[in-house]
């Protein structure tokens, strides 16, 4: 089987993030696999083992990426592919990202493709349908259960925390959700293999693109963190006492009331 992950790089939002003219700050900021990713290479390996083929992980991304892809290589993924924007394209989108994967894909032979089902930086969702309606092959959102049988498709999906059971069938597309497995660390002999899988890098010019092709469709106009929580009142003495004194300030301060 030919197996695909997209795998996206994102900021550690457990890390203190800074927000600079509606950029977050890249400098000092942590970076890792999109959570929702790691199930998507966790799932593919899985697969891989048990049906065989390949797992080919790809990002869009600058040079920093490959460290995320070295990553997945450890973890047991068989190739991975950078698409590297970093001299052509300043701003993109998700239309820009689809795009590019949409070329990317153009000439590939596909049976699945894993996504995330969000990335947890900009997390529109939108990465994996996109790409399955331009590929013209089904999806299927937020899995946490998959069973191949030859064509057929057996799938577990979360809808908000009940469960909706798919068939469907190859060529196919998926994007994680948390339970779907527990991601393995990359072991020390894995990394050690990691460094001599192929890593292709592709620029725009590779997939037949030019700037203007993917010329993004949207502007992030602000971004800001939510503001601080200020510490909250602890109410004192008798308690019909404490009772006027909160729907005083439940009507004058916080004019709830
Ligand atoms: C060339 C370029 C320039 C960009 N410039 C800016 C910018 O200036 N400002 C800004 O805020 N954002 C920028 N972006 C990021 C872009 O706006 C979105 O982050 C991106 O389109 C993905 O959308 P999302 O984060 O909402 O992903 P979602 O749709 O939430 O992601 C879902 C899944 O799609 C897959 N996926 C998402 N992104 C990638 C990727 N890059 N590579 C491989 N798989 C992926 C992953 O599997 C992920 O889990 C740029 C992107 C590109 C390609």
């Amino acid at each position: 089987m030919n197996i695909y992950v997209l795998l996206k790089r994102t900021f550690d939002t457990e890390e203190k993030i800074t927000i600079n003219d509606a950029r977050i700050e890249e400098e000092g900021a942590e970076f890792i696999i999109n959570p929702y990713d790691e199930y998507a290479v966790e799932e593919a390996i899985n697969l891989r083992d048990e049906h065989g083929g390949e797992v080919t992980v790809v990002t869009i991304g600058e040079e920093e990426s490959e460290k995320q892809l070295r990553t997945a290589l450890a973890m047991g993924a068989d190739k991975a592919v950078l698409i590297n924007t970093e001299d052509d394209l300043e701003d993109g989108d998700q239309y820009t990202t689809v795009k590019i994967l949409e070329a990317f894909f153009e000439d590939k032979d596909v049976d699945l493709i894993l996504a995330g089902n969000v990335a947890i930086d900009e997390a529109s969702g939108q990465v994996g349908p996109r790409l399955a309606e331009r590929l013209d092959i089904p999806y299927v959102t937020t899995i946490t259960s998959i069973t191949i049988d030859g064509e057929t498709v057996q799938i577990e999906r979360d809808v908000e925390g009940d469960v909706e059971k798919v068939d469907t069938s190859l060529p196919l597309l998926v994007t994680c959700q948390q339970g779907l497995n527990e991601p393995r660390y990359p072991s020390l002999p894995g990394i050690m293999k990691a460094k001599k899988k192929p890593l292709e890098e592709l620029e725009l010019d590779d997939l037949d693109l030019d700037e203007d092709d993917v010329e993004p469709k949207t502007k992030t106009v602000d971004i800001f963190l939510p503001p601080e929580k200020e510490a909250g009142k602890v109410l004192e003495g008798e308690i019909d006492d404490q009772v006027k004194e909160l729907v005083s300030l439940l009507r004058n301060e916080a004019k709830v009331l």
